[in-house]
């Protein structure tokens, strides 16, 4: 059906809002307005489509977005910010399972579509599937709902033998267009199994990775749907949320040092118990560690996921504001996965007005660590590990970590002897420059504030 010019040129205006959005999410200065520009952009996609002459249903569609949007803004509002990874884990695999649902009714109808289309559709639906079960997975694992990461006996002949299953089903499909409603069935089926069965073996630090990776899927699923749909602002909307995805994975899986094949087809596991860690973990009290960084020439501030659950940000900034006041050099630096989802450290920091020139990513601040009095560690664990380096059973084996343990000095806060996301136990905190502060990292920051305040 052609589209009538008003729904054309507000689709347009929609897929043009989309692409400022994304522009100003490439800064965390400018993040917030990008946020609100893309809604309004898909506020009107919303509204456009309702303007279709001759469409049907249309209290079922009022009544599905009164349903989803009132899921959504509850979720949303209520949603804990360390609970972010795993709510844009299961929105990105909602994109995808939508993608795969508009290829399902397009399938049923059995309309007659060019080739083209249908290969798309197929692709579309394959790759919306995988995304929606893989993210469901996803969630599950950083919900703590499916707590252990199985492995299948074979896992990547498994792997590969349903990928190839529904590639099969889906050329049959293409081939006999319309396709019968269980040949539908059965590759829907294998493709939603493909996704679930390929994410169940991933954990650890290569989770990350994965939900960008999904996110890819998810955009690119969009677009295929989008150009069967005839839908221009679907369209740009997949490829802007794929090439975005994509580039992201990319950056990650680089920072990671692994390469995508490597994260879906050998998931980092220990295979062998880890090497004996020798020494003795030694505590210093808030008192000492507020002198060792009144009187260092420079420290390093290394945050991670334990930083958010305390919600310590602001007190970081205040305690990093009165050691700069003395003269001491504080910069931040950022691990590309630390905490639990991409760019968090720099949210929260950017969230308790650290300036942006203060914060430096990995490849920037390792060298300077040698040259730092105190690297202070709070609620960091996998990003600082030395085994990543050296311990060829570490499930973090390859991983580039922060090189804390080569400042002088090393101050630790977390709360006692838990591990980080990957389980693994931490070297660093056995070593002799190393000191641990017990306790939560919003307290602890603030005994550390009082204790610099009263050393002028
Ligand atoms: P980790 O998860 O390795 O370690 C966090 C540490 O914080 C724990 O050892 C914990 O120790 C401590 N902690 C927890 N709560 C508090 C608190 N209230 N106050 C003080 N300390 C606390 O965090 P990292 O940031 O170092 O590493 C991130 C990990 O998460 C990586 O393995 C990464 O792959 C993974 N990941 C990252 C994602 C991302 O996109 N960034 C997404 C999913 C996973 P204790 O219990 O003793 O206090």
């Amino acid at each position: 059906m052609t589209m009538p010019l008003y729904v054309q040129g507000a689709w347009f205006l929609a897929a043009a809002l989309f692409i400022f959005g994304l522009k100003g999410m490439s800064s965390p200065a400018t993040a917030r307005k990008g946020i609100v520009v893309a809604g309004y952009g898909m506020l009107l996609a919303i509204a456009a489509t309702f303007l279709i002459p001759g469409l049907q249903n249309l209290a079922l569609m009022a009544l599905a977005l009164a349903l989803g949007g009132a899921a959504a803004w509850i979720s949303g509002k209520r949603v804990k910010m360390t609970d972010m990874p795993q709510m844009v884990a299961i929105y990105n695999g909602m994109g995808g399972g939508a993608a795969a649902a508009i290829a399902a009714i397009e399938f049923a109808k059995g309309q007659s579509h060019s080739t083209a289309t249908i290969v798309l559709a197929v692709m579309g639906a394959v790759i919306g599937a995988v995304s929606f079960t893989g993210s469901c997975v996803a969630w599950a694992k950083l919900q703590g709902v499916l707590k252990k990461t199985r492995r299948l006996p074979a896992q990547n002949v498994v792997n590969v033998a349903l990928a190839g299953i529904a590639l099969a089903l889906g050329v049959t499909m293409i081939s006999m267009a319309p396709a019968p409603a269980e040949l539908i069935v059965a590759f829907f089926v294998v493709a939603l199994l493909l996704g679930f069965v390929v994410t169940l073996p991933i954990g650890g630090a290569d989770m990350p990775v994965v939900i960008s990776l999904f996110n890819a899927f998810t955009g690119l699923a969009v677009g295929f749907e989008g150009y069967v749909l005839g839908n221009p602002a679907l369209i740009i909307a997949g490829i802007v949320v794929g090439a975005a995805g994509t580039l992201l994975t990319q950056l990650m899986a680089r920072a990671m040092n692994r390469p995508i094949s490597n994260i879906l087809f050998t998931p980092l596991v220990a295979s062998e118990p880890g090497a004996a860690i020798s020494g003795s973990m030694k505590e210093l009290s808030a008192l000492d560690a507020a002198a060792m960084m009144r009187y260092a020439g420079k420290v390093i501030i290394v945050p991670g996921y334990g930083m958010a659950v305390a919600h310590a940000q602001h007190k970081v900034w205040e305690m990093t504001s009165i050691l700069e006041e003395a003269g001491v050099t504080v910069k931040f630096a950022i691990h590309p996965v630390a905490g639990r989802m991409p760019g968090h450290m720099n949210v929260l920091l950017a969230e308790a007005g650290v300036p942006y020139d203060k914060i430096f990513d990995l490849e920037e601040i390792n060298g300077e660590f040698a040259q730092a009095d105190v690297a202070l560690i709070i609620g960091a664990n996998d990003v600082v590990n030395p085994s990543a380096r050296t311990d060829k059973s570490s499930p973090i084996y390859g991983m580039p970590i922060l090189n804390a343990d080569l400042a002088q000095n090393v101050i630790v806060i977390k709360r006692g002897k838990g591990t980080g996301y990957s389980g693994v136990e931490n070297a660093l905190f056995y070593t002799d420059n190393c000191r641990m502060l017990y306790g939560d990292a919003q307290p602890m920051a603030g005994e550390i504030i009082q204790h610099l305040k009263t050393m002028g």
